[in-house]
C-alpha cells in the first residue's frame, strides 16, 4: 500500500527537499538505505593503523601554546603506558582529571609507542560507542532529521509492511524478517544488526533476480519456434571434409545444436569453449545446417578484425558449398548493395560487427544468430540482431570460460554447451615467469625465435584506465624494439587508439608475416589466429586477471607448433607470484577461471564485461556471491517444487507482467 507523505506533518521546505530527493512517499522514505555506516568501537592496538581505545589518563596533560596548540599526555591501557598527542584541542584541558577514562581514537605508532590522537573523547567508551548512518542527502537536510522521518514513517507504516520472502525461506536461511531489517538498516546498535539487515536485502534481490532469469527460461522452454529440417547426410558431407576430426566435445556441442534446430523450440544456447578449442568449427556446422533448412545465418563479431578473420575462415570452409557469405562492418564500402542483398535472400550467411543489427539492415529469412565473445555485447544489442527475424535460433559464443555455478548464476537463462577437449596434437603453451619489467633476460630467445621464420606478439597491459598513458607505455616499448631490430625485422603497434581500418591494416601486416613483432595493448583480441606467431611477451603479467592471460596467451597455442609464453613481472607481492606460477602449471581455463573466483572473486572473470548483466541495489556479485549461490538454489527449488506459497507466487506474478511488459529479462 503506497501512502504519501502528508500524514507526517513534514514542513514545507522539508518536503520539497524530499521531493529533490525523488522521495515522495513513505515507502520511499524507508527504502532510501544509509550510504554506508560510521562506527566508533573499540579496536586492537594495530601498529600503522587507525585506533580507537579507552584508556585512564595517567596525569594531566602539558601543553604548548603556539601557532598550533599542542596536549601531551600520557595514559594507562591496560596496564601499558602509552603517550599521546592532540593538536588544537587544548579547550579540552580543564576538564581533563587525573585518572579519568578517555576514549582516543587516532593513529598509533609502535615504534614510537605513540597515539597521534583525532578525536578525544572524556567518556569511557561505553558511553560513546556508536553507528551512525550515513545518507546522501540534499543541502539543508540533516541526518538528524531524516532519521526522523523515518522513523515517524515506520510507525506508520510498519503493520502494513508485508513479509516478500516465502516463510520457508527466511527459515532455512535464518533470516530476519523485513520489518525488522527496515528498522536495523536504519536505527543499527550494532555491526551485526548492520550484517542482518543487509543481507536480507541482499538474499531478497538475488533471490528475485534468480527467480525471474530462471523462471523466464522455464517459459523460453516452452515457446514453440520454428522446427527445422535439413539433411543430415549433407551436413556429414561437410564435417568430412574438413581436414581434421572433431573432438567429442566438438561433437556433442554440434550435436546439441542441430537437436535445437530441429526441434519446435527457439534455440537459446550459451557456448563456451578454452580457447583453441575450437568453437569457430562447432557454429560453422550449425549454421550450415540452419541455411541447408532455408534460412539466412549472421555471425556477430565483437571488432572488425575478429569479423574480418571469421568471414576468411567460412569462406574457406565453405568453399565447395554453394552458400553465399557476405561481410558487412562499419568500413565495408558497398553497403547499400549488401542490404539490397540480405533483403533479397543473394546472400545467405553474413558476417560482420554491430552494422549488422543496424536499423536499415533487414533480412530475408533470418533463421539464426550466433554472437560472438558474446560478453562484449550488451543486452539490447543481441535482443536487437535476434529480433531483425522471427523466433530465431540464438547461440553466443564465450572463449572466457565461466566456472559452472557462475555460469549458471549469470546465464540462468541459457542452455549450456561446454567445449573442454582440446583437438589432438595441440601442445600446451610453455608458460615462463620471468622476473623484471625488460626483455634483457629473454631477449637472445626472443632473438633466436624470430631468426627461425616465427613471429612474436608482445602485450602491455592497460597500467591505468587512462588510454593515453597505456598508449604511451606501448609506444616506448614499440620504439625500443623497433631500434633495437632495426633493418633485420619489422614492429607494428597496435593500440586502442587507432581507427579501424588502421588496426585492420596492422593485423593483415601481421598476418602476411611483413611485421614480425606485434606491440599490443590488450586491445590484441582475443579470437585472433595467426598460426605463424607462435611467442608472446606479457609485460607486467601480474596486472592481469588469470583468465585474460590464459586467453593471450591463446593466441600461440593454436597448431601443432609449441607456443610459447613469457610473463613478465617485477611484483614481489607474494600472492602475485603465487597466482603467476599457478599459470606456468596449469593450462586448463576452466581450472583458471575456478582460481580466478577463488582468489578475486566473479568480477575478475566478467571483469568490465558486466556491461550487459544485471546490476545489483543491495548485493554485489563478487563480494556477496555466496548469498547469490543461496538464492539462486532457492529459486530453483521452489520454481521445480512448483511451491504454492502466496508470497513465492506474488513475487513470480511480478516477475512475469515485467517481463511482459518491458521485456526486462528477455533478451
Ligand atoms: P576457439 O575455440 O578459440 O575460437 P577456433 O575455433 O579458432 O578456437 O579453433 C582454433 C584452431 O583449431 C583453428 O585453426 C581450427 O581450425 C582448429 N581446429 C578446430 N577444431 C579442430 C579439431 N577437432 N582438430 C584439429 N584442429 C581443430
Ligand atoms: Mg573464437
Amino acid at each position: 500500500m503506497i501512502e504519501g507523505l502528508s500524514q507526517l506533518k513534514i514542513k514545507a521546505n522539508k518536503m520539497e527537499q524530499l521531493e529533490a530527493m525523488g522521495i515522495h512517499t513513505m515507502e520511499d522514505l524507508v527504502f532510501n538505505f544509509p550510504r554506508r555506516y560510521e562506527v566508533i568501537e573499540q579496536t586492537p592496538l594495530v601498529d600503522n593503523e587507525s585506533v580507537t581505545i579507552e584508556a585512564t589518563l595517567i596525569e594531566r596533560p602539558k601543553t604548548l601554546y603556539g601557532r598550533v596548540q599542542v596536549m601531551n599526555f600520557t595514559v594507562d591501557y591496560q596496564g601499558q603506558e602509552l603517550k599521546a598527542v592532540i593538536f588544537n584541542r587544548n579547550f579540552l584541558l580543564a576538564k581533563m582529571a587525573r585518572n579519568m577514562t578517555l576514549t582516543l581514537t587516532g593513529k598509533y605508532e609502535s615504534r614510537l609507542n605513540k597515539i597521534t590522537v583525532s578525536n578525544l573523547y572524556l567518556q569511557p567508551l561505553s558511553e560513546i560507542a556508536s553507528i551512525t548512518p550515513v545518507y546522501s542527502l540534499v543541502d539543508g537536510m540533516t541526518r538528524r532529521s531524516y532519521q526522523g522521518y523515518v522513523k515517524k514513517a515506520l510507525k506508520h507504516i510498519g503493520t502494513q509492511i508485508e513479509e516478500q520472502l516465502p516463510e520457508i525461506l527466511l527459515v532455512k536461511n535464518q533470516l530476519i524478517k523485513q520489518k525488522l531489517a527496515l528498522e536495523l538498516i536504519h536505527f543499527p546498535q550494532t555491526k551485526e544488526d548492520i550484517a542482518q539487515a543487509s543481507r536480507y536485502f541482499k538474499y531478497l534481490e538475488f533471490f528475485r533476480f534468480q527467480l525471474a532469469i530462471q523462471y523466464v527460461r522455464y517459459l523460453q522452454s516452452r515457446i514453440t519456434g520454428i522446427a527445422k529440417e535439413f539433411d543430415r547426410t549433407k551436413v556429414e558431407q561437410f564435417v568430412g571434409s574438413l581436414h581434421f576430426d572433431l573432438t567429442s566435445d566438438q561433437v556433442a556441442a554440434v550435436e546439441e545444436i542441430l537437436d535445437d534446430l530441429a526441434r519446435s523450440k527457439q534455440m537459446y544456447r550459451f557456448l563456451q569453449g578454452d580457447v583453441g578449442s575450437g568453437k569457430t568449427v562447432v557454429c560453422a556446422i550449425g549454421l550450415y545446417a540452419n541455411y541447408l533448412s532455408g534460412y539466412q545465418g549472421a555471425l556477430m563479431a565483437p571488432t572488425e578484425i575478429l569479423a574480418r578473420q571469421h568471414y576468411q575462415t567460412f569462406a574457406k570452409f565453405f568453399e565447395s558449398t554453394q552458400m553465399r557469405i557476405g561481410l558487412l562492418t562499419g568500413s565495408s564500402k558497398d553497403k547499400e548493395t549488401l542490404y539490397a542483398q540480405l533483403l533479397d535472400g543473394e546472400i545467405d550467411l553474413v558476417i560482420g560487427t554491430h552494422a549488422l543489427f543496424q536499423e536499415k539492415v533487414g533480412y530475408c529469412r533470418l533463421g539464426m544468430v550466433v554472437a560472438d565473445e558474446q560478453h562484449r555485447f550488451g543486452v539490447n544489442q543481441r535482443k536487437a540482431l535476434k529480433d531483425k527475424g522471427d523466433l530465431v535460433d540464438f547461440m553466443v559464443m564465450s572463449a572466457t570460460p565461466i566456472p559452472r555455478t557462475l555460469a549458471m548464476t549469470v546465464y540462468g537463462d541459457m542452455d549450456v554447451s561446454t567445449i573442454k577437449t582440446k583437438p589432438v596434437n595441440r601442445k600446451d603453451v610453455v608458460t615462463r615467469l620471468v622476473q623484471g619489467d625488460t626483455m634483457k633476460p629473454i631477449l637472445k630467445d626472443l632473438v633466436e625465435y624470430l631468426s627461425t621464420g616465427g613471429q612474436v606478439y608482445v602485450v602491455c597491459p592497460l597500467v591505468s584506465e587512462n588510454e593515453k598513458t597505456d598508449t604511451r607505455d606501448a609506444m616506448n616499448i614499440f620504439q625500443g624494439m623497433a631500434k633495437y631490430f632495426k633493418d633485420r625485422y619489422e614492429v607494428g603497434l597496435l593500440h586502442g587508439r587507432l581507427k579501424d581500418d588502421q588496426k585492420n591494416d596492422i593485423m593483415e601486416q601481421f598476418k602476411a608475416n611483413k611485421v614480425q613483432i606485434l606491440v599490443a595493448t590488450t586491445v590484441i583480441e582475443e579470437g585472433v589466429n595467426v598460426a605463424n606467431a607462435n611467442m608472446m611477451v606479457i609485460y607486467n603479467a601480474d596486472r592481469f586477471g588469470l583468465s585474460q592471460l590464459h586467453q593471450l596467451r591463446g593466441r600461440v597455442g593454436r597448431s601443432d607448433i609449441q607456443g610459447i609464453c613469457y610473463l613478465l613481472s617485477s611484483s614481489d607481492n607474494p600472492q602475485a607470484k603465487q597466482r603467476l606460477e599457478f599459470m606456468v602449471n596449469c593450462n586448463d581455463g576452466f581450472e583458471i577461471a575456478n582460481q580466478d573466483l577463488l582468489y578475486r572473486g566473479p568480477g575478475e572473470i566478467l571483469g568490465n564485461r558486466q556491461s550487459g548483466l544485471t546490476r545489483f541495489d543491495y548485493g554485489d556479485i563478487k563480494n556477496d556471491y555466496d548469498i547469490l549461490v543461496l538464492a539462486r538454489d532457492d529459486a530453483a527449488m521452489m520454481l521445480a517444487g512448483k511451491s504454492n506459497d502466496p508470497r513465492y507466487l506474488k513475487i513470480l506474478a511480478e516477475i512475469e507482467m515485467e517481463s511482459q511488459n518491458n521485456n526486462l529479462y528477455i533478451d
